[in-house]
């Protein structure tokens, strides 16, 4: 016999069938013995009949996690029994006979539940249990709802999904990179990349025109709040384009997303608001404003532009630094100053960030695909010429070859998915989460190696 899933059991009503799942509950009531089963598609209740003695005999040792195969006709409930709330409410399995797959040790926690009451270190030490429980397994199947809606629609619009390198140039970037080192290479690393950021417009000097990817990036950051050492971008990358062509892309899609994987929730006004920098902190104090209407409204989303933001900011030391990427052109009516490098303070750049209910859940910019403001940016910063063809180099030499003027922009996928799930925190979008010190319960990751390990690298630990 052929499994079927239990979200199609009301197909089948007055026919005998095959399902295989999870005991998700099980109620002795002596004669007559109910089990839960739950598959990946939903949960049906089934019985055990006391004269069935094969098949209660079998219920009446399975435990909650258990894995079954049963073989069960599915019978209408007669009216009074009917649960018009409930998946399956108006049918019933009944148990002919049951094969366990595998036991189970009792869990170390309720999977059925919500789970915010129990201690989220167990959780994500017992992650694969955890993300049995019905909410993880939404926010998982609605993540990929989204992904794939984003992967059609940028492919509709011409966009190709390239992937770039998980093993690069360690760059000044804005964080700390996390470094590899190169065992046939002794003496050198490979970095982790924060981005793809120079990999996407690379792309655009090799003329696709359209790039998008789900990016991993990492960052060797403190962690701060709910940030995590690896997360997921959106990340996108247009040629051809100006500031409001990316701007009306990514608001284009992300209002798609809601109407159609999420028609509860309201966006609150289309098109999305513009701030500028300056509004933004007079305003709200926050360059990620929330400006909901109604703060206790779980279906309200208030997605809002700021741009115009400042180039560049002072350093502790005095110099100036980016604020946001060293790729950005300026805003082309300070173009000139940034050439002659003039009101350095005062120089716009054609950043945009989105942000989302009080979280920035993205942000780009237009580019300099000219190498000469490319290397004015880097000088103000106080790059010396031999260290800007060190580090970026290939940058400038790319955009020697008639690199098109270029665009993007970068989506926080995570938090744009704990938003739309109404999840507290990015830990409940991430399949695998670590801790708030970065590490991973589960497997005890990061972990000592042994020494050989690390001599083969050509390095020696230096004990803290
Ligand atoms: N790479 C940038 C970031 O990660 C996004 C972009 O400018 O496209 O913030």
């Amino acid at each position: 016999m052929k499994r079927i899933l239990i979200k199609d059991l009301e197909k089948h009503i007055g026919e005998e069938v095959l399902i295989n799942g999870w005991v998700d509950v099980r109620r002795d009531q002596g004669k007559l013995i109910f089990i839960d089963v739950r598959d990946v598609s939903g949960k049906v209740q089934a019985v055990a009949l006391p004269f069935n003695k094969e098949a209660h005999a079998v219920a009446e040792k399975v435990r909650s996690e258990w894995v079954l195969s049963i073989h069960g006709k599915v019978n209408a409930r007669p009216e009074k029994n009917v649960n018009k709330d409930e998946q399956n409410g108006m049918l019933e399995v009944e148990l002919l006979s049951i094969e366990v797959l595998n036991e189970s040790v009792t869990p170390p926690f309720d999977i059925r539940g919500a789970g915010d009451d129990i201690n989220e270190e167990i959780r994500l030490r017992y992650r694969y249990l955890d993300l049995r429980r019905p909410r993880l397994q939404k926010n998982f199947r609605m993540r990929h709802e989204v992904e794939l809606f984003c992967r059609n629609f940028l492919s509709k619009e011409n966009f190709l999904e390239i992937e770039t390198p998980i093993l690069t140039k360690s760059t000044p970037e804005g964080s700390r990179d996390y470094l590899v080192p190169s065992r046939i290479n002794p003496g050198k690393f490979y970095a982790l990349p924060q981005s793809p950021q120079q990999y996407k417009q690379l792309l655009m000097a090799s003329g696709f025109e359209r790039y998008f990817q789900f990016a991993r990036c990492m960052r060797d950051e403190d962690l701060r709040g709910d940030r995590q050492p690896e997360f997921t971008q959106l990340d996108m990358e247009l040629s051809f384009v100006e500031q409001e062509d990316v701007m009306e892309l990514n608001e284009r899609l992300l209002i798609a997303i809601v109407k159609e994987l999420y028609p509860n929730k309201r966006i609150q006004q289309i098109p999305f608001p513009r701030l500028s920098y300056k509004e933004a902190m007079e305003k709200y104090n926050s360059d990620k404003p929330d400006i909901r209407e109604d703060k206790n409204d779980s279906d309200l989303l208030a997605f809002c532009w700021v741009v115009d933001f400042p180039f560049f900011e002072k350093t502790d030391e005095g110099g100036w630094t980016f604020t946001h990427n060293p790729f950005s052109a300026a805003k082309p009516e300070h173009r000139e100053w940034l050439m002659n490098k003039e009101h350095i303070g005062d120089i716009l750049t054609t950043q945009y960030d989105i942000a989302l209910n009080g979280f920035e859940i993205g942000g780009g910019s237009i580019r300099n695909h000219n190498p000469d403001a490319l290397r004015r940016v880097l000088q103000i910063m106080g790059h010396s010429d031999e260290k800007i063809d060190q580090n970026f180099g290939h940058m400038l030499e790319a955009f020697s070859f008639g690199t098109p003027p270029h665009g993007g922009i970068a989506w926080g996928l995570d938090r744009l998915m704990a938003i739309l799930q109404n999840e507290p925190n990015i830990r409940e979008v991430i399949a695998f989460a670590k801790n708030g010190e970065g590490r991973e319960l589960m497997t005890e990751s990061p972990s000592e190696v042994p020494v050989e390990q690390i001599t083969e690298l050509g390095l020696r630990l230096i004990k803290p």
